[in-house]
């Protein structure tokens, strides 16, 4: 299949795109391509320009200093999943971005792509959830910035306006004895995520003083789970605790929310959402053990 025809714009700067995309408002921004390329090839999108920012160089590659992690918006999953120091600053953000596709996906595609994007199924959204990650946003008007809670709206939906560039992800480091954790069940034919839990503990000793819990797949967004993190706040993380936390997953959430669809039904959907959230606090548990016998 072809897509339609469409002009096509190589910024080399952020300045460059967004005066093409203020010159062409109907244009739409390509980074790795692989969700705007398969769309526009089965006619479900029809740009008639593409702004291509993949050589805008200062978007690419992440810092981490005693400030928090920084990650350009062009960073692909293969190097996010390869970071070493990145695994100890925002292990969940690692994990959810090695768990995407395939090699030739992981190789390609953009953590801002995938964030702009918002496809419910897609892993990084409830990473950034979990990790308290805020979006930055480059428009005509400047800068700014979005707490990830407040980015994610609906299906393919985010709180980006017309005209704005995502130019990078700024997360605060994990403690030295906090955990942060992704599992997912795949679509064993593409690989995303039919459920996806993501999960970032902090603790004191076995007792946990914080958590954010977020689900992808699951809902028309990736969405935090309230009962959950409340489930574990002040207690200890053993086996009891995690059960009653995995099945307070829907607490607060309408249930009319949960999606179905050709993969699984809604009804199941909740079951794999109780087990993917009891999964994903049984490993945060096993990597908090691990660091206890490590100290
Ligand atoms: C076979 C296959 C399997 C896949 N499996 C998975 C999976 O398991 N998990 C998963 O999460 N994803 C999966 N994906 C999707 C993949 O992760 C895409 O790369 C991602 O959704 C979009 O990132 P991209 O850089 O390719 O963005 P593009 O496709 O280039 O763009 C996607 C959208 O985001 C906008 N956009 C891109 N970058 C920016 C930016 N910096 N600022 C503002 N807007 C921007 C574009 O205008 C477009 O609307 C799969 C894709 C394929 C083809």
């Amino acid at each position: 299949m072809f897509p339609a025809e469409f002009d096509y714009y190589r910024a080399e700067t952020v300045a460059e795109a967004l005066d093409l995309l203020g010159k062409h408002p109907e244009a739409e921004i390509i980074a790795g391509g692989h969700s705007l390329l398969p769309t526009m090839k089965l006619g479900l999108a029809n740009p008639p320009a593409l702004v291509d920012i993949s050589g805008i160089d200062a978007l690419h590659g992440i810092a981490i200093d005693d400030d928090g992690v920084r990650i350009g918006a062009l960073t692909r999953y293969a190097t996010i999943a390869d970071d070493a120091d990145l695994g100890h600053a925002c292990p969940a953000v690692t994990a959810a971005a090695g768990a995407i596709g395939d090699v030739q996906v992981r190789n390609r595609g953009t953590i801002g792509g995938n964030l702009a994007h918002a496809d419910p199924a897609s892993d990084l959204p409830a990473a950034a959830l979990a990790s308290d990650a805020t979006l930055v946003l480059e428009g005509p008007d400047g800068e700014r910035t979005v707490p990830a809670d407040d980015f994610f709206l609906m299906i393919f939906t985010t709180a980006k306006e017309e005209g704005e560039l995502l130019t990078r992800i700024d997360l605060p480091k994990l403690g030295p004895d906090d955990v942060g954790v992704y599992v997912k069940k795949e679509s064993p034919s593409s690989g995303y995520a039919v459920v996806g839990v993501a999960a970032v503990l902090e603790l004191e000793g076995d007792v946990v003083t914080a958590a954010r819990v977020a689900a992808n797949g699951a809902f028309d967004h990736a969405m935090r789970l309230p009962g959950t993190e409340e489930a574990l706040v002040d207690e200890s993380l053993d086996a009891g605790v995690i059960e009653t936390a995995a099945a307070a997953a829907m607490d607060g959430i309408d249930e009319a929310a949960l999606m179905g669809d050709h993969h699984v039904s809604a009804d199941y959907r909740a079951r794999l959402l109780q087990a993917y959230t009891e999964r994903a606090l049984t490993r945060a548990a096993e990597r908090a053990d691990a660091s206890v016998a490590a100290d």
